[in-house]
């Protein structure tokens, strides 16, 4: 059937200069002046080239950012967070070619972003960020805390959702008066390079902000081997992690690292399945799986199984698949590498004796055949030491763990029974029940009848990273700018 286009490209082309980083404000090749092409996951498609990054350029890079601290360190903090709200405005201006870019580079249906708002709440807090007074010995003398910046830090971000993730590794640090080189993925570094672009038009002087592309061997494990970084965070796959974990221990300079997830849905026999059911449909298609936070893990009770299996099957079977281009509600994986992956782990499910229910396929025909769709699948009797239950999948499979009726303990041990801790959500109308599990889950987020934050009718600040396997320290959260500070104690002596 054939599509009408609803969305179009924006000519980036005006903005982002091509086979280029952003280095001190300006657009620059890599000093090899090797590129690397950024396409269209749905068709292949030559989206834009940008810069092959490597050590040369992070060392351009950090020059940039230590020539412009010295005055962005002194800037006043209302002053930042005026340039930061300014910039945040601009996000909202060009709302439409950020959300078409993301969707263009990553490939999933156009949606709102959560960009502006965000960015709002950074920029009121940058000049909330408070010392404290010491009480002393003698009356004489005064102690006291101040806040500092780290000096010039690093952000590596995969390319999952590169609009969010420029904004919430960079505007933190920028807020606390550091200055800041982010690598963004090789698969998607336009969003980033158009945010960095606006923070430019927005006011933020350049060197405050530097994007660095290419590969994750080479710019990416760059940033964190430079001396002239001094702290650094990193959002991605545990493997890439410890591998940055590793460099940031050799140069002693700490880390906030957010890993993956494998996040369980739990259903109680009382659940509002008419609330429950679209929530758990979205959070596992909701860019073809490859969310951290996708609910990969469905825990059932036996008196809901047969109802709830065959109404997530109807659903799966409903959804529109297609390009960014059409209405579709899923779109297609970023790469052949994550295609392969994906299509391996559903092989593994039914290899280990899961119960193929829907999908399980490579998507065909003319809409399909150039670019990266898997059938949104569903895997019933997932028993929990199979594969496709305890490793992340990152692509839109969904894993059924029946439980018995009653035994929430068992359902708390399979929840929790995996090597992450990333997010959770209980569905249930008995409020204690509901408290007393959430308080059990190992994850550094459980939602209640509601998934994530509860998007935009949420939590504000909702601080978002992992318990065990999926990381630590925090993205967004009251304490998020203080956390891209250190502390000084300061003593003196009035008596002079
Ligand atoms: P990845 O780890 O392969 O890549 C992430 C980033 O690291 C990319 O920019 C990449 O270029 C860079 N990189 C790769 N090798 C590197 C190295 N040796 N040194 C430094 N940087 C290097 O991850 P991915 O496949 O792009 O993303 C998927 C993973 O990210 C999944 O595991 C997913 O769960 C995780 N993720 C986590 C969160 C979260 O907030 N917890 C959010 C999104 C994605």
């Amino acid at each position: 059937m054939a599509v009408t286009a609803v969305y179009e490209l924006p000519d980036i082309h005006k903005v982002l200069r091509d086979g280029c980083h952003l280095i001190d404000g300006a657009w620059a090749p890599a000093r090899s002046g090797a590129t690397i092409d950024v396409l269209d996951p749905s068709n292949g498609t030559l989206l834009a080239r940008v810069a092959r990054g490597d050590a040369p350029d992070v060392a351009d890079a950090v020059t940039a950012a230590q020539a412009a601290l010295p005055a962005w360190r002194d800037t006043s903090p209302a002053e930042r967070g005026e340039l930061l709200y300014r910039w945040a405005e601009l996000t909202l201006e060009y709302d439409e070619v950020i959300n078409v870019l993301q969707a263009a580079e990553v490939g999933h249906p156009v949606g709102p972003s959560p960009i502006a708002a965000r960015l709002k709440y950074l920029a009121g807090k940058a000049d909330k960020v408070l010392g404290r007074t010491l009480p002393t010995r003698s009356p004489d003398l005064l102690g006291l805390t101040l806040r500092e910046p780290y000096g010039v830090v690093g952000a590596i971000i995969p390319w999952n959702v590169p609009g969010p993730f420029t904004v919430f590794n960079t505007a933190p640090a920028m807020a606390a008066g550091n200055t800041v080189i982010l690598k963004p993925a090789e698969d998607a570094p336009l969003t980033a390079l158009f945010l960095a672009w606006l923070a430019l038009e927005a006011g933020i002087p350049p060197g405050v902000l530097n994007v660095v592309t290419g590969y994750g061997a080479e710019a990416g494990a760059a940033l964190p081997a430079h001396p002239g970084v001094r702290k650094m965070a990193f959002t991605g796959s545990p493997a890439t992690g410890a591998a940055v974990m590793a460099a940031c221990a050799r140069n002693l300079i700490p880390l906030q690292l957010e890993l993956g997830g494998k996040s369980p849905q739990i259903l109680f026999p009382d659940a509002d399945l008419n609330r429950a059911l679209p929530a758990i449909v979205a959070s596992i298609t909701a860019n073809a799986g490859q969310v951290c936070a996708a609910g990969s893990r469905l825990l059932v009770p036996d008196s809901l199984h047969e109802t709830v299996v065959a109404e997530i099957a109807r659903r799966f079977a409903a959804l529109r698949i297609g390009a960014w281009t059409t209405p579709a509600d899923m779109g297609p994986l970023i790469n052949a590498v994550q295609e392969r992956r994906v299509l391996d782990y559903i092989a593994a499910g039914s290899a280990e004796g899961a119960d193929l229910v829907h999908g399980g396929h490579k998507l065909e025909g003319d809409a399909y055949d150039r670019g990266f769709f898997v059938e949104p699948t569903l895997f019933d009797g997932v028993r929990p030491g199979m594969r496709i239950a305890q490793e992340e999948i990152f692509g839109p499979v969904l894993s059924v763990l029946p439980y018995r009726d009653g035994d929430e303990d068992s359902a708390i041990d399979i929840a929790n029974g995996t090597r992450y801790g990333l997010t959770a959500t209980v569905w249930t109308r008995d409020l204690g029940r509901a408290v007393r599990v959430a308080r059990r889950i190992e994850a550094g987020q459980v939602a209640i009848n509601v998934v994530g934050d509860g998007g935009p009718r949420g939590a504000i600040g909702a601080p978002f990273g992992g318990y065990k396997d999926s990381g630590f320290g925090r993205s967004m959260g009251p304490d998020f700018v203080e956390d891209w500070t250190q502390e000084k104690a300061l003593i003196i002596d009035a008596a002079v």
